[in-house]
C-alpha cells in the first residue's frame, strides 16, 4: 500500500525530486528534514532540537524568526508586495539607502541592489570592469586572494580559488591573478611584487574578503597586511572591492570588517546578514567616484545589469529591521557576550593536544584540529554526526570546527556548542 504523503518522512519525500546544493547525492543521500526555527534554535521533523552553531550560515543573526522583523515585513507585505526598479521606487528602498549609509564607512554612496551574495560580487566585478573601460582604459585582469570564496556565478566563481567548486568551469573564467594572504612573513614580498606587476597597468579591481576568508574554514589575516597591500593598489587606481557578504553586520565586533582598515574600499558587497535570514537579497554598494564613471549623456555608459526582483520591498523591509536590531543595546550586549564566552572556552581548549590552533574575531571563532583529513572526508562526517546528536548544527570544514552563532544565542545553548566540541576533542 502506498503510503500518503503525510505518513511519509520529509527526507523521504526529498528524494524523488530535489537536487541539492553542494551535494554530491549518490554520497550523501540522506537529508534531514526541518519543521521549525526560533531564535538560536532549529527543530527537526521528529521535534528534535538543535543550536544553529552557524546561524544558517551566517544568515539569521538576530534569531530565527525574528518577531520584530517578522512584523514589519508582515506590514509591509499587505502594503507594497513587489514592483519593478527601473523607473520607479518605493519607501523601503529609499529608506534602507539612508539608514545603511549612515553605518556604512563613510566614502560609500551608491547602493545596487541584487539578489544574493554572488550576484552582489558579480555586480562588483562588472561595476570594476566597466569603471576604467568607460573611462577607454584597457583594464581586463581581476586580482584576488588565493583561497578566497566570491560565490557561484561566472565571474564570482573567477575571483573565487576554492578549486573544490571550480574545477569543470576553469577554461571559462574571465582573468585572474591571485597573491596569498598577508602575513608578517610574506607582506613585504607581496609589496615588492605587487610595485613590479602594477607597472603593466592593466588591473581592474581587487576582491578581497577583509580579515576572515569564510568559505576557506574561517583563515583570518591581520590588518596591517591588508591595509599596505590597500594603500598600495589604491595609489595606482585599482578599485577595492570588499566581499563583507560573511563578515558584515557585526559579526567581527565592529560593523564592517572594513571599520579595521584605514584604507576604505571603492566597492562593498552585502549579503547574508542583510536581511537576517528571511528573504534572499545582495547589495553592491560604492563611492560617488566609481558611480560618477557611469553618469553619462550616454546610455552606454550605463550599468546594464538589473534583475527581476531588484530592491523587492519585502527583502528591504527585512533589512531595516534587521538593520534597526543590529544597533539595539541587546543585540550590542549579545555580541559582547558572545564574544567574552568564545574567549573563556578559547582558554580552556587551546592547549588541548587535538588542537593545532584557535582564531577569534567578534563572534566568529574557529579552531583547527592536529589531524589530516580531507575537507568532506570521514572523520568530518563524524565530527558533523557527533554534533548532531548533541543538538548541535556545526559544519565541520576539513580539520577546521567554526562557529558563528545567533547574536541572541544563550549562554546556556553557547555552553552546549562548547560541550560538543569538547568532546568532539575525545572522538578524534
Ligand atoms: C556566501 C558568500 C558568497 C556567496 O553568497 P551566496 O548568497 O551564497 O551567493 C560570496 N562571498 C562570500 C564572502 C560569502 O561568504
Amino acid at each position: 500500500m502506498r503510503k500518503t504523503e503525510a505518513l511519509e518522512k520529509l527526507s523521504d519525500r526529498d528524494k524523488k525530486h530535489l537536487w541539492h546544493p553542494l551535494t554530491q547525492h549518490k554520497v550523501s543521500p540522506d537529508m534531514l528534514g526541518m519543521a521549525k526555527a526560533e531564535g538560536a534554535l532549529l527543530f527537526d521533523e521528529d521535534g528534535k532540537e538543535y543550536v544553529d552553531g552557524i546561524a544558517s550560515w551566517y544568515t539569521c543573526m538576530y534569531g530565527h524568526c525574528n518577531p520584530h522583523i517578522l512584523k514589519k515585513v508582515s506590514e509591509q507585505m499587505q502594503q507594497l508586495d513587489q514592483v519593478v526598479f527601473s523607473g520607479f521606487t518605493h519607501e523601503p528602498a529609499v529608506r534602507l539607502s539612508e539608514e545603511l549609509i549612515k553605518i556604512l564607512p563613510n566614502n560609500q554612496q551608491k547602493l545596487f541592489f541584487s539578489d544574493n551574495g554572488s550576484t552582489s560580487t558579480e555586480v562588483g566585478i562588472k561595476m570594476a570592469l566597466q569603471y576604467h573601460h568607460n573611462k577607454g582604459k584597457k583594464c581586463n585582469v581581476l586580482l584576488a586572494f588565493e583561497e578566497g570564496f566570491h560565490g557561484d556565478t561566472f565571474g564570482a566563481m573567477s575571483v573565487s580559488g576554492l578549486s573544490v567548486y571550480n574545477g569543470p568551469f576553469e577554461d571559462f573564467f574571465i582573468e585572474v591573478e591571485r597573491i596569498p594572504v598577508p602575513t608578517e612573513t610574506n607582506i613585504n614580498q607581496i609589496l615588492v611584487f605587487l610595485e613590479r606587476r602594477l607597472e603593466q597597468k592593466n588591473i581592474a579591481g581587487f576582491i578581497y574578503e577583509p580579515l576572515v576568508q569564510g568559505a576557506a574554514a574561517m583563515k583570518m589575516h591581520n590588518a596591517t597586511g591588508l591595509d599596505k597591500i590597500l594603500a598600495l593598489l589604491k595609489e595606482h587606481g585599482v578599485l577595492l572591492i570588499a566581499d563583507e557578504v560573511m563578515t558584515g553586520f557585526g559579526k567581527t565586533g565592529k560593523f564592517f570588517a572594513s571599520d579595521y582598515l584605514e584604507t576604505k574600499p571603492d566597492i562593498m558587497c552585502l549579503s547574508k546578514a542583510l536581511t537576517a535570514g528571511l528573504v534572499p537579497m545582495g547589495l553592491t554598494t560604492c563611492t560617488e567616484e566609481v558611480f560618477m564613471a557611469f553618469y553619462s549623456d550616454d546610455m552606454a555608459k550605463g550599468l546594464f545589469h538589473g534583475h527581476t526582483y531588484t530592491a523587492n520591498p519585502l527583502a528591504c523591509t527585512a533589512a531595516l529591521a534587521a538593520l534597526k536590531l543590529l544597533q539595539t543595546d541587546e543585540i550590542q550586549t549579545g555580541i559582547q557576550n558572545i564574544i567574552q564566552w568564545h574567549q573563556k572556552f578559547d582558554e580552556e581548549i587551546k592547549q588541548h593536544p587535538k588542537v593545532a590552533n584557535t582564531r577569534q574575531l567578534g563572534v566568529i571563532y574557529a579552531l583547527d584540529l592536529d589531524v589530516k583529513m580531507e575537507r568532506y572526508g570521514n572523520l568530518r562526517n563524524r565530527l558533523f554526526k557527533h554534533f548532531m546528536d548533541q543538538g548541535v548544527f556545526l559544519r565541520p570544514l576539513g580539520h577546521t570546527i567554526y562557529i558563528l552563532p545567533p547574536y541572541v544565542t544563550t549562554e546556556t545553548q553557547m555552553q552546549r556548542i562548547y560541550g560538543a566540541i569538547k568532546s568532539a576533542l575525545e572522538l578524534v
